[in-house]
């Protein structure tokens, strides 16, 4: 046995979750007039950012029952709002760049259709992540607030990218972020030293896979060689394009902090941070909670250093518990 199915079955929620929230972002892009891009999607934004953050609060509304159930009650449950503000960081930069991709593609001669499109395909993959990572900022607060967990695995479910199938047989420590990449939908399942299920070894998800799954994941020449006994995770670049959220935050970070100088993107930038904020704006204690995030919880595990009521603590100032 892999996983256990209640765990593959949470994967399948978050993954459904993630993708109807996208496509209900997608569909107020796609309704923007191809006249006035930028001013009918400024007027849209407001309410992409609303759907974004509901989906983001579903889906880390689900990781308190579900380990509850499975592992029983933590010392605080998971505050969804908490996990939702720490995944969407500021969602400026995430509803601007679809319409900054859109204008590109329209100066480099795109037709109007495609470079709506174009947007569109972006919005979509980074509404997805967001969603996917609040769900799993959730799960993994919550797991960090119950002392019987002593470590999570990956669930991936298939067919799945190369890069995530060799990660399926590891074992990670709660202070380890989770790696994933755009459009991501592994979820994390909790360890207890009772457990006796044991992991499906990449070379055992390669196995499941038929041989177009396989060739799409690997490549026809990297599916070849692990049939012929390669070792799988030298066929892959497992590092590319790769990155945990926290890492991903500085980046976003530091690249706004280099472009926020240029001047039509600046002028564009503060208009959509008028517009997006404005949601946010209806509730100071969104607000603060939203500046109160600043450690993710795998930071607050690595920051207690083995001491878990301190970490249960730090989870409960920084309001993931409440
Ligand atoms: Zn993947």
């Amino acid at each position: 046995m892999t996983v256990p199915p209640e765990a593959q079955q949470h994967q399948a929620d978050r993954a459904a979750q993630a993708a109807a929230t996208a496509a209900a972002v997608r569909s107020v892009w796609m309704a923007a007039d191809p006249e006035d891009l930028e001013g009918s999607w400024l007027a849209g934004a407001m309410l992409a950012a609303e759907l974004i953050h509901a989906g983001q609060v579903a889906a880390a509304s689900s990781a308190e029952p579900w380990l509850t159930q499975e592992t029983g009650p933590g010392e605080g449950a998971v505050d969804p709002e908490t996990a939702a503000a720490a995944a969407a960081g500021d969602l400026t930069i995430p509803l601007l760049y679809p319409l900054l991709i859109a204008f590109n593609r329209l100066r480099r001669g795109f037709s109007v259709a495609m470079s709506i499109l174009s947007g569109a395909a972006f919005l979509e993959m980074v509404t997805r992540s967001l969603v996917a990572d609040a769900g799993r900022i959730a799960d993994m607060a919550g797991m960090i607030a119950r002392p019987r967990v002593v470590s999570y695995v990956r669930v991936v479910h298939l067919p799945a990218c190369a890069r995530c199938i060799i990660l399926a047989g590891n074992e990670y420590s709660l202070s380890d972020g989770f790696m994933r990449h755009p459009r991501c939908d592994c979820t994390l399942a909790p360890r207890r030293p009772g457990d006796t299920w044991e992991l499906a070894s990449p070379e055992a998800l390669f196995g499941q896979m038929d041989p177009a799954q396989q060739r799409r994941a690997f490549g026809q020449a990297g599916a070849d060689a692990i049939r012929e006994g390669a070792d799988i995770g030298q066929v892959v670049n497992a590092r590319r394009g790769m990155t945990t959220k926290t890492l991903y935050r500085r980046e976003v970070q530091a690249t706004s902090e280099g472009t926020t100088r240029r001047g039509l993107y600046a002028a564009r930038r503060k208009r959509f941070e008028k517009a997006v904020g404005t949601r946010f704006g209806e509730s100071t204690r969104a607000r603060a909670r939203t500046k109160a995030v600043r450690l993710m919880p795998e930071e607050i595990y690595r920051l207690a250093d083995g001491d878990r009521d301190h970490a249960i603590r730090l989870l409960r100032k920084n309001a993931y518990i409440v």
